[in-house]
Order: C-alpha cells, then sequence, then structure tokens
C-alpha cells in the first residue's frame, strides 16, 4: 500500500473532507436560488469576520491576480507606490508596479530580517506616497511583517497613503481585521491558510479603497476592475464572469469551520503550532530563517545543518510520507520551507516533524538517535 503523502508545502495546503464534500456537490447553475444565497452569505461572513465596512471581492483567480487588482484600482501610472519588501513576493509586487509604470521606491532587508519602522517613516516623509505595500508574511523567508504597526503609522502619520496588505500567506492564520489595522486593502488566496484547494483570490477593499477607485474613473484593466465585480458582490444573481461555484461553496464550508473554531483561537493555533514547531526543529539541528522578532505562525524556512543537499534530503523525506518545498531565490537549495497553516491538526504536526527526524538519521545526520523510530 501506498503511504499517504502529508503535503506540507505552503500552499495548497491540505484540505479538510468536509471541504472536499461540500466542493463535491452537483455544481449549480450560478443563477440557482440557492447558490445565490450561499455567495451572499460568504461575502457577508468575509467581510464580518474579517471586521471592515468595506467590500470583498471572490474572484476565480490566484494570489498574484489579486496583487495585481490591489494595484489597479487605487494607483494610475507614474503614481508613487513605497513596497516594504521581505523576499521574493514583496519583489514581485515591485515586478508589478514596474509593469504599470507606476513610480516605485522599494525599501528591502536582508531575508530573514524586517525593514526597521523608523527606515519606513523616513522613507514616507521623502515623497508623496500614494500607497504602501507590504507583504504579511513573505512565503519565500517566512518574515512576518509589523503589518499593524505600519498600519498605525500611515493611521498616525501619513493618512493619505494606501495601505495595501499581502495576506497570501498569513489570512486565516495571522491576526488580522482590516479597519482596526488601518489597512485599504487585503488580499489572500484561497488555498493557504484559508484551506480550500487554489482557485479563489479573495480581496478586501476597505471604505478609502473604495472612494479612490470612484477618483480614478474608467482604467485600463477588465477583469479585475472593482466596478465590474462589485455589483455581482452585491447581488450574486447578476452575470459579470462565470462565479467558480464548487469553490466558492468548499469557502463557506471552510468559513464555517473558522467560524466553529473562532478566528481568535485560530490565530492562537497558529501560534502556539509554529513555536512548537521552531523549537522542535532547532532541537534536531535546523535553523530558522527568520529572526526571531519576526517569525510567522504560518510558515517556517528552514535552514539545512551544514552539508545537506536539498534534493537528496527532501527525496528521502518523501519516503518518509511528507512534501515540503525547496527555497527560492538565494536560499534555493540552502532550505526548505514547511507550511503549517490553515487545517492541520496535530496529528499531523507530529507525524511530520518525526519524519524530518527520521530523514536527518537516516542521512547520517542525527546525533541522538531518533524519538520515533520504527524498523519497519
Ligand atoms: N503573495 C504571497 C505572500 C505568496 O505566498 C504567494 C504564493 N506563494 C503569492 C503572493 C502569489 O500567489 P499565487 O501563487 O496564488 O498566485
Amino acid at each position: 500500500m501506498e503511504n499517504k503523502k502529508l503535503v506540507m508545502i505552503p500552499g495548497p495546503t491540505p484540505v479538510h473532507q468536509s471541504i472536499l464534500k461540500a466542493m463535491s456537490e452537483e455544481t449549480a447553475s450560478f443563477k440557482d436560488p440557492g447558490f445565490v444565497a450561499d455567495f451572499l452569505s460568504v461575502n457577508r461572513d468575509l467581510k464580518e469576520m474579517w471586521k471592515t465596512e468595506g467590500e470583498v471581492f471572490v474572484i476565480a483567480g490566484s494570489g498574484t491576480l489579486a496583487m495585481e487588482m490591489s494595484l489597479v484600482n487605487i494607483l494610475s501610472a507614474g503614481d508613487p507606490v513605497l513596497v516594504v519588501s521581505h523576499g521574493f513576493f514583496g519583489d514581485r509586487f515591485v515586478e508589478i508596479c514596474n509593469y504599470k509604470n507606476y513610480d516605485v521606491d522599494v525599501l528591502s532587508s536582508s531575508w530573514g530580517q524586517i525593514v526597521p519602522l523608523e527606515k519606513i517613516e523616513d522613507q514616507l516623509k521623502k515623497k508623496d506616497y500614494r500607497a504602501l505595500v507590504v507583504t504579511h508574511v513573505d512565503t519565500s523567508t517566512g518574515v512576518k511583517a509589523p503589518a499593524w504597526e505600519i498600519g498605525k503609522l500611515l493611521k498616525d502619520k501619513f493618512p493619505d497613503v494606501l495601505y495595501i496588505l499581502d495576506g497570501v500567506c498569513s489570512t486565516g492564520g495571522e491576526k488580522e481585521y482590516i479597519d482596526e489595522m488601518g489597512v485599504d486593502i487585503l488580499f489572500t488566496g484561497s488555498q493557504k491558510a484559508l484551506g480550500v484547494p487554489p482557485g479563489l483570490a479573495i480581496l478586501w477593499a476597505g471604505p478609502k479603497a473604495l472612494e479612490k477607485r470612484k477618483k480614478l474613473g474608467k482604467i485600463s484593466d477588465y477583469y479585475i476592475d472593482f466596478d465590474k465585480w462589485l455589483p455581482i458582490m452585491l447581488d450574486p444573481s447578476k452575470y459579470f464572469g462565470t462565479p467558480p461555484v464548487n469553490l466558492i461553496w468548499a469557502l463557506k464550508e471552510a468559513l464555517r469551520l473558522i467560524k466553529e473554531e473562532g478566528l481568535e483561537n485560530r490565530f492562537a493555533r497558529h501560534q502556539l503550532d509554529s513555536q512548537a514547531i521552531q523549537s522542535t526543529l532547532e532541537d534536531m539541528g535546523f535553523s530558522i530563517l527568520a529572526e526571531k522578532n519576526c517569525r510567522a505562525s504560518t510558515i517556517s524556512n528552514v535552514l539545512y545543518p551544514e552539508g545537506i543537499d536539498c534534493e537528496e534530503f527532501r527525496k528521502a523525506l518523501v519516503k518518509e510520507g511528507v512534501v515540503v518545498a525547496a527555497g527560492l531565490g538565494e536560499y534555493a537549495g540552502r532550505l526548505f520551507r514547511l507550511g503549517h497553516m490553515g487545517n492541520i491538526d496535530r496529528h499531523t504536526i507530529s507525524s511530520v516533524l518525526a519524519a524530518l527526524e527520521r530523514t536527518l538519521h537516516r542521512l547520517g545526520r542525527l546525533e541522538k538517535s531518533p524519538r520515533f523510530n520504527p524498523r519497519w
């Protein structure tokens, strides 16, 4: 019998049975009254749970589509934008801004660290920025940005700068409440801490962002224009583009599970689990790329001890039934990325940690014997 693979990459994350079941319903017309009611309840829940007076957009696409959507509805070519980058996905924002001909400046940290708040404040004083963009958790580094503190800085001192927060690797795992944080646009993809299969881009726009969209008039992007989607989000029986019916059911069930757990409990669970995972990995001889003051609760980017070959390690780990992702950019070959977000339970976490330890042992890289090492 084949071993079940525990897919512990940073998305897609394991999908709960009840979500799979919700998805497997026979596809309905998007005008079906039952589906329309379901879509409306999803939209209502998303706004209530992440606490915004603004609106939410749920459209077919991946996180990158949402990145683009977050920019084009509030910015025009030539507008000054500040990107605070803590890795690969922050840098992707810079690339998109260049495609759109914005006047983009970037503040980057060394991988594993954050850009200090004072540096962000100094930069904001230098130009009349229209927006500041930051990735809450950069998946390439496992660094969590001080997203609440940045929000406070903007609210207190730069209220005209719109705040875009990339929540693709955080929303549903790290604490985020949109209006309270001072965030104007938050977005995520379905496949990460919400625990839904890939395919949905979810974007919240607060009142200031919606106001800004109005002022822009006609924009040059079509599929990701707020104006095209807003009537559908308010009344899903209307048509703009065919909604991914089964994925919206999956999201409805994912939100039900989150409400059952409680969002605050879910944030606390992610924090507790990540601390347990990270300290156990350190005990085994690995180290964590992100410095202690900025470690994410949703992902660990785990540096190999000297002399371990990444491909060999990941292949040996697959034999133990666990799939992790390789490092990106300058850390390709030097670390693996372990996702621990969404609907993963502690049985899974224990199995994954035991598999990692056994893999080190099999490669002759463990000083002590593994704590759990059946001789099959
Ligand atoms: N932002 C972050 C923080 C991400 O982790 C990712 C995907 N790993 C993206 C954006 C892009 O999302 P997608 O791959 O769904 O397009």
